[in-house]
């Protein structure tokens, strides 16, 4: 696009949509204003990409989360015309880096919401046609402040400024029924912007509202409450997005989201499919496929047979015929707290006719079971409904055509425990699909300087369709000219974030200092907590002289805790605690800091991930089942300090163990200890781990605790830290004494509650080895020269974490497109 005509169509969509010049209007306005001219931009490509969609087998996405994060900079890009428009609004006097204010689109929690996102970029910009369903929710994740220490909520109304980058298409709305209401499912449409070629995806969410929405009769009556309570129920469903991560709640409301957009989104796909092939539903599962994200979204698979056999006129068997071809279902977790379970009556209540399906689902099991020879006792192991409750992987493994995991560790663990009995009869269904990144948001928009060093080097910028190219630079890794110009982008992408956080959370880093980052959602698997201890035990050996030569660090946190996740809570306060000591502290300045970072969220981690030295991906070994996190720290070039989990397990495969620093118990390790584990043991020999651990209750820092009912508990606390401590000692203090999140902290890792033993993500039992290999990075850091070359070699080795590779895996050997 000229120059010219954009800086004129961005001054006359200001007048008219604002009556504003350039100069009064906010950031807000000109964002918008660029934004629709975008969207009319590719308007004719998009209607033509839906056409083509619809005419070939094609697949959807269907997903109760997305996490956007912010469309204008990656679409721009993605058009081509990013340079254009950052010059058009230059000239005008607008810096596009005031974007960086425009609200992130957050409809989801973490890792799953953003691989959905990134697998729609991927789709678009490889040419599969996938379009994405989700649910348009009002609030998304909320917002976090850190005030003094702990995490506050606040809502996050995405909306309010506008939502440029979506239509609302009413004429396609759908209706949802359950058995006590009806509402209105309202698509809005947002386009995915290939890269660089004519292809636009879309991503349909659907927004719940009333059929009828306002009560006349009511309402002159002065009933105005009751007037729009129709409107209050239904905007209810699409009003929120839960903010639980990896954790289930059985929750009634969670159950009508789930089954509004699945239902939606299904009724959608067959009425197209009705539009272009009449009644004749013999084509429906070679042109169609559906990937079930989680478990989230497996209600639609009841949905479908019973839209098919109650609203389409085809017979029970064949239905379920087409079910079993049409879906299939990634698991994205082991943990068995996220593993979705409705009760009967909750289904009954809400969806009666979807409860009689999933009976008869049932009742095919068993026959097949039957058939396949499985033994009476062994059937429970597998029913759909079982004790009461409806069991969604399950039906999803029953159902489903293919089922994967996400990297290979966790496809194996699924194979071997997760799913162990479904692997035994039906092995041809499993698959492995690890996750991947786009390289157009996690390279080309947040790392321009590689991104243009990587582009001169290569001679083009290919590698942004097709990275795998990167691996061509890995000559250059004995290339001192190039290495120190890596070097030199490091430090720019640095100076950067020092700035970002100076001005978001009032602390000062230096750029001298290594930068170590853990940014993920707060969660007790992947174990802030012990990078905390450990950073304590660090700061304890700096003060008592033990540790010398310690290459400066800063030590950086960011991520959410679900609101009611009391302990994960309670950890970022712990965090908080001591950076308050170790920032405060005049002895250890030259060598320690700590931040936690208010907020985190997609467009923190642009600013965090470019600048980071370290990746910090701790989790205990057979509990993540990929992380993303980690790829993107390793395309823009830090070292992975790491366990043998996940894909930690694949990125030190492709970029060599010796570029990385990986340590602690491997999952067999943790199997073969697990039963014997004694957390007390380490605690009572260690006397570095028990002078961390004994902060969390000797008065070190302050949970927030009411201060008399803190003297109440004392004397069960002095007994329970005394020197000697012994693990029956420590289960004499009575659970109800246990009063005081750190404390709770505390007990949790040397004896354990009524639901989980000691330590039960083994802390203690990798603290020491996390110190080694921290110290072993503190001393390779030194050759920054050497420490660089490790950098670079991770990034030119990151081809394989593309979203692009993993799309075209689903593609050929799932949807088989
Ligand atoms: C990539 C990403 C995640 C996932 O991070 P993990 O370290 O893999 O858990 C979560 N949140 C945001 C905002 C992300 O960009």
């Amino acid at each position: 696009m000229q120059i010219n005509s954009l800086m004129k169509k961005i001054k006359e969509g200001l007048l008219r949509d604002y009556d504003k010049e350039v100069d009064r209007a906010s950031v807000q306005e000109v964002h918008n204003v660029v934004a629709k001219i975008a969207i009319t931009e590719i308007s004719k490509a998009w209607h033509e990409s839906e056409n083509r969609f619809n005419t070939n087998r094609h697949a959807y996405f269907l997903s109760a989360e997305f996490l956007m994060g912010r469309a204008v900079q990656n679409n721009l890009i993605c058009m081509g015309i990013y340079d254009e428009v950052k010059e058009a609004l230059n000239q005008l006097g607008f810096d596009i880096n005031k974007f960086e204010e425009i609200e992130d689109m957050a409809l989801g929690n973490g890792g799953l919401g953003r691989l959905a996102a990134c697998f729609l970029d991927s789709a678009a910009s490889v040419n599969v046609p996938l379009k994405g369903y989700g649910i348009r929710y009002k609030y998304g994740l909320f917002k976090q402040k850190i005030e003094e220490g702990f995490q506050k909520e606040y809502a996050d109304n995405w909306t309010s400024f506008g939502d440029e980058w979506s239509l609302r298409r009413f004429e396609d709305s759908i209706k949802i029924r359950f058995k006590d209401i009806e509402v209105l499912a309202v698509p809005y449409d947002m386009p995915i912007i290939g890269y660089e070629n004519d292809n636009i995806g879309t991503l349909r969410l659907w927004q719940s509202e009333a059929i009828e929405d306002f009560d006349f009769d009511l309402f002159n009556n002065c009933k105005y409450d009751e007037a729009i309570r129709n409107k209050t129920i239904a905007e209810n469903i699409s009003a929120g997005l839960y903010p639980n991560d990896n954790t289930y709640e059985g929750k009634i409301l969670r159950f009508r989201q789930q089954y509004f957009f699945s239902s939606a989104s299904l009724q959608d796909l067959i009425r197209k499919y009705k539009e272009l092939h009449g009644k004749d539903f013999s084509k429906l599962v070679s042109l169609n496929t559906i990937q079930l994200n989680d478990t989230h979204p497996v209600i639609a698979i009841p949905e479908f047979i019973r839209l098919m056999t109650l609203e389409n006129n085809v017979e029970f068997d064949d239905a379920f015929n087409m079910a079993k071809e049409i879906f299939n279902y990634t698991n994205h977790t082991v943990m068995a707290e996220a593993l979705e379970k409705w009760d009967v009556n909750l289904v009954k209540d809400l969806v009666p006719e979807v409860y009689e399906v999933i009976e008869k689902i049932n009742e095919k099991l068993i026959e097949e079971l039957t058939d396949l020879k499985v033994k009476k006792e062994d059937l429970d192991k597998y029913e759909v409904i079982k004790d009461n409750q409806v069991h969604m992987a399950r039906l999803a493994t029953y159902i489903g055509k293919y089922i994967n995991g996400v990297a290979e560790i966790h496809s194996e663990i699924l194979k071997k425990d997760t799913l162990k009995e479904w692997y035994e009869i039906y092995p041809d269904k499993f698959q492995n699909k690890t996750n991947g990144i786009t390289q157009r948001r996690w390279l080309a928009s947040c790392n321009k300087e590689l991104t243009e060093l990587y582009s001169r080097l290569l001679g083009d910028k290919s590698f942004l369709k097709d990275l795998s190219k990167l691996k061509e630079l890995e000559k250059y890794s004995e290339n001192k000219d190039i290495i120190d110009e890596f070097i030199q982008i490091k430090k720019n992408k640095k100076r950067e974030l020092i700035d970002y956080i100076y001005k978001h959370e009032g602390i000062k880093l230096e750029e001298h200092f290594i930068l170590d980052v853990q940014i993920k959602r707060l969660h007790e698997y992947k174990r802030q907590f012990m990078n905390a201890l450990s950073i304590l035990d660090i700061y304890f050996r700096l003060k008592d002289g033990e540790l010398k030569d310690f290459t400066p660090t800063a030590f950086i946190f960011g991520g959410k805790a679900a609101p009611g996740y009391a302990r994960a809570k309670a950890i970022i306060k712990f965090i908080n605690e001591i950076a308050d000591l170790i920032n405060n502290d005049k002895d250890v300045q030259d060598k320690l800091k700590v931040v936690f970072v208010q907020n985190y969220n997609v467009s923190y981690a642009e600013k965090l991930i470019p600048g980071a030295n370290v990746s910090e991906q701790i989790s205990t070994a057979g509990t993540e089942a990929s992380g993303t996190g980690n790829m993107k720290f390793m395309l823009n070039g830090a070292v992975t300090l790491g366990t043998y989990d996940g894909a930690n397990i694949e990125i030190v495969r492709e970029a060599g163990e010796e570029n990385n620093y990986i340590f602690g118990a491997t999952e067999e390790e943790v199997l073969r200890i697990k039963d014997s584990y004694d957390p007390v043991e380490i605690y009572n020999k260690d006397k570095h781990i028990k002078r961390v651990i004994d902060t969390l209750v000797d008065g070190t820092f302050s949970d927030g605790y009411e201060e008399e009912e803190v003297t109440e508990v004392k004397d069960g606390v002095e007994e329970a830290t005394d020197e000697n401590i012994e693990k029956e000692e420590i289960e004499t203090v009575e659970e109800k004494l246990i009063e005081g999140t750190f404390k709770e902290l505390y007990y949790a890792l040397l004896k354990g509650t009524h639901w989980h033993k000691a330590d039960h993500y083994f802390i203690l039992n990798d603290l020491e080895r996390y110190f080694n290999a921290r110290i072993k990075l503190s001393n390779d850091y030194k050759n920054e020269y050497e420490f660089a070359r490790k950098c670079f070699i991770n990034s030119v080795n990151a081809g394989f974490f593309s979203s692009d590779r993993t799309i075209k895996e689903y593609a050929e050997e799932i949807w088989k497109l």
